[in-house]
C-alpha cells in the first residue's frame, strides 16, 4: 500500500508538471495569437418571451497551430492569472464593434453583449478605451451590454462600482453573469448596480431534475423581479426548461434550444 501511495504521488506530480507546462504555453501564446488573428468571435442569440431574437452574446474562440482549439473556459482563467485578460478584452471589444455594423444593418434594434472579466474592472484605462472605440466605430452605447464574469473573489467593490458607473453613464447596460455559482453571490447584488441578472446554466440544468433546485431557480427569478432587474437564463437546452423559466417570469432566454454560438456569417444569414 505504501509503494502504491508513492507511485500515485509520482504520477500526481507529473500531472501537475504537465498542467503547469500547458498553462505556461497558453499564457505565452496569447500575445502573438492576438496579433496573428487566431482569435475569432462567435455569436449566440438571446430571445425574449416570444422567442424573438433581442440580441447576441459574443463568445471568443481561439485556434492555434500548435495548441489546437483552446476553450475559453481554459484560457480565460489563465489569461486572468497571467495579467493578459485585458488585452483579450480589448481585442474582443474592437472586433465586436467592427462586427456590429453588419448585424445592426440587418436588425437595427438588437443588442450585443460582451463578457468582461472582474479583473478588467481593476483597470480604469479600459473605460477610456471602450469610449474611444465606441466613437471610432460609431456604436450606440444603448446597444451594448457588458456581462460581468467573476472567476475570482472581488475584493474591491468600490473600484468595480466606479468602473460600472462610468460604463452605465455612457449608456451601456450591465449584466451579472453566472449568478448563484462560485464567486457571483448575493453580496454583489447589494453592492453593485446592475441591470440584468444572468442565471447560470448549472441551475437551468437542474430544472425538472431536482425539485429543490427548481425552487431555487424560481426564487432567484422572484428576487430579481423585486430588485427591478431583468432576468436572463443561459444554457437552456429543452422545451421543458424553457417553459418553466417562462412560467416563472424569466424575461430573456439563451441556450442551444434557441441557437448555438456561431460565426458572424452564419448568424447574419439566419437573421436575414
Ligand atoms: P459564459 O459567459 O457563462 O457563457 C456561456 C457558455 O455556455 C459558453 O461557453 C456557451 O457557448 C455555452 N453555452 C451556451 N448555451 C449552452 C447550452 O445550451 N448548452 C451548453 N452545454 N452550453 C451552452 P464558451 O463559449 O465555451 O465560454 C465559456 C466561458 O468563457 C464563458 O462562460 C465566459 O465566462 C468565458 N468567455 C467566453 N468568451 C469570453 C470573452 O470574450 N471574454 C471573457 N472575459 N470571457 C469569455
Ligand atoms: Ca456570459
Ligand atoms: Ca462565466
Ligand atoms: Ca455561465
Amino acid at each position: 500500500a505504501k509503494a502504491d501511495g508513492r507511485h500515485r504521488f509520482t504520477l500526481f506530480s507529473q500531472d501537475m508538471i504537465e498542467i503547469s507546462r500547458r498553462r505556461l504555453r497558453i499564457a505565452n501564446a496569447i500575445n502573438n495569437s492576438l496579433n496573428a488573428n487566431e482569435f475569432t468571435l462567435f455569436y449566440q442569440p438571446k430571445v425574449d418571451v416570444h422567442q424573438k431574437i433581442i440580441g447576441y452574446e459574443a463568445l471568443v474562440r481561439w485556434s492555434n497551430d500548435e495548441l489546437g482549439h483552446i476553450s475559453p473556459a481554459e484560457f480565460i482563467p489563465i489569461a486572468e492569472q497571467s495579467g493578459k485578460i485585458t488585452q483579450i478584452t480589448e481585442w474582443v471589444i474592437e472586433q465586436a464593434f467592427k462586427d456590429s455594423h453588419s448585424i445592426f444593418a440587418v436588425r437595427n434594434s438588437i443588442t450585443i453583449a460582451l463578457n468582461l472579466s472582474i479583473h478588467d474592472l481593476k483597470n480604469p484605462s479600459l473605460i477610456n478605451i471602450i469610449y474611444r472605440l465606441m466613437l471610432q466605430y460609431k456604436v450606440k452605447p444603448q446597444q451594448i451590454e457588458f456581462e460581468i464574469t467573476e472567476s475570482a473573489y472581488l475584493d474591491n467593490f468600490e473600484g468595480a462600482n466606479l468602473f460600472i458607473e462610468e460604463i452605465r453613464n455612457m449608456g451601456c447596460s450591465i449584466a451579472l453573469d453566472d449568478f448563484g455559482t462560485g464567486y457571483s453571490s448575493l453580496s454583489y447584488l447589494t453592492q453593485i448596480k446592475i441591470d440584468t441578472l444572468k442565471i447560470d446554466k448549472q441551475f437551468v440544468d437542474q430544472i425538472g431534475v431536482s425539485q429543490r433546485s427548481t425552487l431555487v431557480t424560481k426564487t432567484i427569478i422572484e428576487m430579481a423581479k423585486h430588485l427591478d432587474l431583468q432576468v436572463c437564463a443561459e444554457g437552456v437546452e429543452t422545451i421543458e426548461q424553457s417553459q418553466l423559466l417562462l412560467d416563472s417570469g424569466c424575461h430573456i432566454l439563451q441556450g442551444y434550444y434557441f441557437g448555438m454560438p456561431e460565426p458572424l456569417e452564419i448568424i447574419l444569414k439566419k437573421l436575414q
